[in-house]
């Protein structure tokens, strides 16, 4: 246990375990700066890559490891080597937590949780409603655990933002016995990033969160939108899972459930099938061949049907989120743009806010031109909705409320300190 009387811990690594990669950031909460971040990728595979940029002084530049990493154990291990070479491993004393991204925290994980075996099995038992992100995040978690059972570890979840959802608007209008046994409601994703913006945003209009309507847009390769009232989440548009919504890179967003139905009967094609040709093989890719917004722009501009179509479908549907979350919210205070397509894709922004006038919405040209990492307004001044673009940190949102719940400030009496926070049933 590190009771020792050693420098107070003040470094949080945030890990992000996929199923064939782990991203991860080590971070100084002292000044919220970063010390390191990297990938693992392609886990299992026979040439497995590693990229680990140091951010410390002279610490140097990028560094490249290649060669087969079997599984996630190794994964970690390799990363904790790098961290070493630089002086930040992992058995540092320096090091006060681990903060784990996890996807499905269904509707129990109303916080950030300090892990316990408790926890543990919890997230295990969401596995079903998300069988694709929990067994990754789980792999990490465990371990990680291993390597420092003394160190606080806490989960973060995606989720936990839209557990705030009005009974009506996390429902399915499906028979309430079926739904209810196989936990089908909407639970959303992406929270971590909306919470964050949403605060963000406010600071930008130096105005109280809670007097705040804002409609939030996610846009990275998966997309999903939020209607924030008062920095509380009314409605999101992801749902069981990050299938439901807008139209995505590579997922179709909303269609007709019955389009399972018909390929089943007049295709043959399986759920596993079906599964795939929603998820990887629809939105903008499926529409044009591309899923990159920085490509498919660059079509349109050479006059590809097929990428302006992509390109209007997308922006069409975001269009439709936007118009629905206007009547969910009543008065809208911003529209707040963030994540890669929405931080640098400045003609979906004014394609999607275009004609919005009578929402008391519109985007001016030059400001939407400005390139910058930092939030900024795009609106004019006259206009009565603010439209922002405010850049997301999905790490620095989850190190710091790791280190918010374990930090040397909160952290329990060494007696207690395996306590855990047990989310609210
Ligand atoms: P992820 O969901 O993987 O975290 P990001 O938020 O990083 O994704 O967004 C990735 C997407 O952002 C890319 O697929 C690309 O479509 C888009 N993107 C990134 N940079 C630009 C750019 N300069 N212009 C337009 N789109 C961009």
């Amino acid at each position: 246990m590190s009771t020792e009387q050693g420098p107070r811990p003040h470094r949080v690594l945030v890990l992000n375990s996929g199923s064939s990669s782990v991203k991860y950031q080590l971070l100084d909460m002292a000044d919220a700066r970063r010390l390191a971040v990297g990938l693992v990728e392609r886990i299992g595979e026979e040439t497995s890559r590693l990229v680990h940029t140091p951010l410390t002084e002279g610490a140097g530049g990028e560094r490249e490891v290649t060669g087969r990493v079997a599984d996630h154990r190794e994964a970690l291990e390799a990363v904790a080597a790098e961290l070493a070479k630089d002086g930040l491993g992992l058995d540092s004393p320096e090091l006060a937590a681990i903060g784990h991204r996890v996807v499905h925290g269904g509707r129990q994980f109303t916080r950030p949780t300090v892990i316990d075996d408790a926890v543990l099995a919890e997230i295990e038992r969401l596995v079903p409603v998300a069988p694709l992100h929990n067994p990754a995040n789980l792999m990490g978690i465990r371990t990680a655990r291993r390597m420092r059972p003394d160190l606080p570890q806490v989960a973060v979840f995606d989720t936990t933002f839209h557990t705030t959802m009005p009974e009506y608007a996390a429902r399915y209008p499906i028979e309430r016995e079926t739904a209810d046994a196989h936990r089908v409601r909407r639970y959303g994703f992406h929270g971590t990033s909306h919470g964050y913006v949403a605060r963000k945003a406010a600071e930008l209009l130096d105005r109280p969160l809670a007097e705040l309507n804002l409609i939030t847009l996610h846009l990275g390769n998966g997309a999903s939108a939020a209607a924030v009232r008062g920095g509380i989440c009314v409605d999101t548009s992801m749902g069981l899972t990050p299938l439901e919504g807008l139209m995505m890179g590579t997922r179709s967003g909303d269609v007709d459930p019955a389009v399972v139905f018909h390929l089943r009967r007049v295709a043959g094609m399986e759920t596993d099938e079906t599964d795939a040709l929603l998820n990887q093989r629809s939105g903008l890719l499926g529409i044009c061949g591309d899923n990159d917004m920085r490509e498919i722009t660059r079509r349109m501009d050479e006059g590809d049907e097929d990428a302006r179509l992509a390109f209007d479908m997308y922006v069409h549907r975001l269009k439709k989120y936007i118009g629905a979350y206007a009547a969910v919210l009543g008065r809208v205070d911003a529209v707040v743009f963030t994540a890669g397509v929405g931080e640098n894709a400045a003609a979906v922004r004014q394609a999607a806010v275009e004609g919005l006038e009578g929402f008391g919405m519109a985007v001016d040209r030059e400001l939407n031109a400005v390139r910058s990492g930092a939030p900024r307004l795009i609106s004019p001044g006259s206009s009565r909705v603010a439209v922002a673009v405010v850049p997301t940190d999905e790490e620095l949102e989850i190190a710091e409320q790791t280190y918010a719940l374990v930090g040397p400030d909160t952290r329990p009496a060494p007696e207690s300190a395996d306590s855990p926070a047990t989310p609210p049933g």
